[in-house]
């Protein structure tokens, strides 16, 4: 049609009585709060769908007349008034929390993260980093800590995901409105939004600087795209994780240097700063640098800033870590150099990595922090692997590098349902007991029949809008009505007591996602007998990049297609915050088959268990840790890893006939073993298990408590101890290390006792070693004995320390260290003789990481 359309969208006006819709329009506790979201969706449920659950396009567009006739109505207004109320009172309590957690009155978190997965109507999140950085804000907020996130506005969030017939991949991006967002540009006291500037080879590019509010805390986001940049810089933030390493970069500069100066710019000075995923380490250095232009040399600089930075690692393979080159990293930070006084060279050593070429980003992170840690203990462990050449002279399961369990939002995704339950079985107020196993312990004692009724209701709502998306996939692509009636023929509403088992997460390789399909005709086997039907709901999306992850999308659609699968398996496009939420409580089991060790915690299994839904999975990530088999009553099954010796054909074998085996024996027969009450009982014990064991401890307010004891605290008040007096414990460290550096390739230990062989029990050890200082005063080393007691499995168990105090004075530049100990029990001894630097300021004891050992 010839002529030029002119877009115009009329919004209507807000009643006064209404006016506060906007506010909670404005603040993502609507992501936890159902009522709220309720409150909105009835008002217009189908513009409520159209405009994807977000509150603040819905008002924009909301039918004047329904505003108006809301306004008028009593129940509406009652409800609106419950929602206020509880919206107020959750407010109000934040008043002197922070002190109350220990903090000090001017203590703020600052929490980078490079997504924040809180709600589907704030699309800058791709998956389980976004989304536990979203529970973190969450739990901070619920918490009352004081804490700030600091992250980017992308005006394209993750892709929308389609899939055809031949179940290929269509990945749409699209634009999102910013006003549609329920985000604000900060504004200064004149009533002008602020801007920062951050620094890029030739130019200086400006961003907006966006507040996002989470209940009781503050999320900035920042974005350039803005008419004073050129058309490429406004591009920068334009796409989660989008574009080439060149805007990688780009977007790292400006979430690590424009996040420091857009907290400054809002007035805002944390005393501990969070980074989560190496994305964000550049902040060191522009913390460095504001140390250095006030007067600090670099390495004083370097020690003030990382004093009060935690650092969490997420990455279960030294590929997964951002990495830039070394010419890239100078030629950004050339700048920096000057500023602070330092050589190219001693820029790129705080990236370098023993054997890679390329500036780390994870490396700058440890170098840069002080306290750091993996996700669960197994990815703990294998972090501290990964990462041990940054201690190079200590043994992995000893360096700094610890763990903090991941733990999920429970309001966030325990469905509705569950809610007035818990109020009455485990009484009004559960959601502040949330840590206290024996508050959960109540489960117990609600009736079998109702915990069924909710699961079968769930499973019910599930089911309804599983029809729903199959049916709209099934329309676009054109396929025959009677194939859809054999698709959906286990998916019934009303009939929701067929097995259902969910795989729903990235396809990203390692995770399997076809694992299930090992073996077609077993699997075939397993779900044939109709009176034992089971249903299959897969739901992910693969990185546009990642051909093999789509090709397992491809695989799955091609399988499901085949007749004796038909009906049995069913794909859902566009897996997102609002699919998982329905999934993770609607299903009977929750299937998760990672590689080991690759899965560095997983959240949706702990989804999944809140909601009395059973976990098999392979024995990784945080399973390693939830699984238990108390009192003979399993919270889930486990799939043991194969060994690690085994190659990949045999191992995805052996771990797919455990998953069959499971399936057979165990998964099947007890969801069907249904009694006279119409439920299998050994199936609710085990759910109400799940729901007991798992969510008192892989709940988000457990890991932001150990967040708060093990990493906040201590960090703030090491922040203020090296700060105080001009610096001055940050000037003494730094001091410090340079001559402990220098001088320990010349520190050398002999033991100077003969070492008996057999002692009677009660006569004493005598331990003695010389250690030729090099110039070191004698307290800076300690020399210690390291003792285990053989075991039966031929490792040693680990064991005591003891340390050897100095003895007279140095002679020919040689100590004498000594101790005399009496062994405590008979049997078989072993001990070690080993010393490091030490100094009482350090954070960890081998923070130096060196080591030297007779
Ligand atoms: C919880 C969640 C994840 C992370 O869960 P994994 O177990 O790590 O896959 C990813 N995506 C969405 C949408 C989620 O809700």
């Amino acid at each position: 049609m010839p002529g030029t359309v002119y877009t115009l969208e009329v919004n209507p006006r807000i009643p006064p009585r209404l006016q506060r819709l906007s506010e909670l329009a404005n603040d993502l506790w609507y992501s936890w709060d159902r009522p709220t979201r309720a409150l909105f969706a009835r008002l217009q449920p189908t513009l409520w769908l159209a405009v994807g659950h977000n509150p603040k396009a819905f008002l924009k567009r909301i039918d004047q007349k329904r505003l108006d006739a809301a306004a008028e109505d009593p129940t509406f207004i009652g409800s609106f008034n419950r929602v206020l109320s509880a919206y107020d009172t959750y407010l109000d309590i934040a008043a002197d929390t922070a002190t109350r957690h220990g903090f000090h009155s001017d203590d703020i978190i600052a929490y980078f993260c490079a997504e924040f997965g809180l709600h589907e109507s704030l699309p800058i999140y791709s998956g389980g980093l976004g989304i536990l950085a979203g529970d973190h804000c969450k739990a901070a907020s619920d918490m009352g800590l004081p804490f700030v996130g600091v992250g980017l506005l992308y005006r394209q969030g993750y892709f929308i995901q389609t899939l055809d017939a031949d179940g290929r991949q269509h990945a749409n991006y699209h634009d999102t409105d910013f006003g549609d967002l329920p985000a604000t540009p900060v504004q200064d006291e004149q009533g002008r939004e602020i801007r920062v500037a951050v620094d890029l080879p030739g130019r200086q590019v400006q961003a907006r600087v966006w507040e996002v509010r989470v209940g009781r805390v503050h999320l900035l986001l920042l974005d350039t795209s803005l008419p004073e940049n050129s058309e490429h810089d406004r591009d920068i933030a334009h796409r989660l994780y989008g574009g080439d390493i060149q805007t990688r970069l780009e977007q790292e500069i400006l979430l690590g240097v424009g996040g420091v100066r857009a907290l400054a710019a809002v007035g805002i000075a944390p005393t501990v700063w969070h980074i989560n995923e190496g994305h964000a380490a550049f902040l060191i250095l522009e913390r460095i640098r504001q140390l250095c232009l006030q007067g600090l040399s670099f390495p004083v600089a370097l020690e003030a800033v990382a004093a009060n930075v935690v650092f969490t690692t997420h990455t279960p393979v030294p590929a997964g870590h951002d990495h830039f080159s070394e010419e890239a990293i100078t030629r950004h930070f050339a700048q920096w150099c000057a500023d602070v006084g330092a050589t190219p060279a001693q820029l790129l050593a705080l990236g370098e990595t023993v054997g890679e070429r390329e500036f780390n980003m994870t490396t700058l992170a440890i170098r840069g922090s002080r306290l750091h840690n993996g996700v669960s203990r197994i990815h703990g462990d294998v972090s501290s692997h990964i990462c041990a050449n940054l201690w190079p002279q200590i043994e992995p399961a000893e360096n700094p590098l610890s763990y903090v369990t991941n733990g999920v939002h429970t309001r966030t995704f325990l469905a509705t349902e569950w809610f007035e339950t818990f109020d009455r079985y485990l009484g009004v107020g559960w959601e502040e007991r949330q840590t206290d196993a024996a508050s959960w312990a109540k489960v117990e004692q609600i009736p079998d029949t109702t915990f069924w009724g909710i699961r079968q209701m769930l499973k019910s709502q599930l089911l309804h809008m599983v029809r729903h998306r199959v049916s709209t996939q099934h329309a676009r692509n054109e396929d025959s009505p009677s194939r859809l009636d054999r698709l959906l023929r286990l998916a019934d509403p009303n009939k929701p007591n067929v097995l259902t088992i969910g795989f729903a997460r990235r396809f990203a390789t390692y995770k399997r996602g076809a694992l299930l399909f090992h073996d077609l005709e077993r699997l075939a086997k397993i779900i044939a007998n109709s009176e034992r039907p089971v249903l299959f709901l897969f739901a992910g999306k693969a990185h546009p990049a990642d051909q093999p992850g789509q090709e397992l999308i491809r695989r799955i659609a091609q399988i499901a297609r085949l007749p004796q699968f038909e009906g049995h398996i069913l794909l859902l496009e566009d897996y997102d915050l609002h699919l998982s939420r329905r999934l993770v409580a609607g299903v009977d089991v929750w299937l998760n088959n990672p590689i080991y060790p690759l899965e560095a915690s997983g959240t949706s299994g702990m989804k999944a268990a809140m909601n009395g839904v059973l976990n098999v999975s392979i024995l990784d990530g945080w399973w390693g840790e939830g699984f238990d088999n108390q009192n003979g009553i399993p919270n889930g099954w486990s799939i043991k890893p194969a060994p690690g010796h085994l190659d990949e054909t045999r191992r995805d074998d052996e771990e797919a006939n455990s998953l069959y085996e499971i399936l057979e024996n165990q998964v099947i027969p007890t969801y069907y073993r249904v009694g006279p009450a119409g439920l299998s009982t050994d199936w609710v014990s085990m759910a109400k298990r799940a729901i007991s064991s798992i969510t008192p401890h892989f709940n988000v307010n457990r890991m932001v408590g150990e967040y708060v004891h093990n990493f906040y605290l201590p960090a703030a008040a090491q922040g203020r101890r090296y700060s105080a007096e001009h610096f001055a414990t940050a000037h003494a460290i730094a001091d410090w290390k340079a001559r402990v550096r220098a001088a320990w390739p010349g520190v050398a230990l002999r033991r100077v006792d003969t070492p008996p062989l057999r002692l009677g029990f009660g006569d004493s050890l005598r331990l003695e070693v010389m250690v030729r200082l090099n110039g070191l005063p004698a307290e800076d080393i300690v020399v210690e004995a390291v003792f285990a007691r053989p075991s039966s499995s031929g490792k040693s168990k680990k064991g005591r320390h003891a340390i050897l105090l100095p003895v007279g004075d140095a002679e020919h530049g040689e100590q004498r260290y000594a101790l005399d100990l009496t062994p405590e029990h008979c049997g078989k001894l072993e001990y070690r003789l080993r010393a490091y630097p030490a100094h009482a300021q350090l954070t960890h004891r081998f923070e130096m990481g060196m080591m030297l050992w007779l």
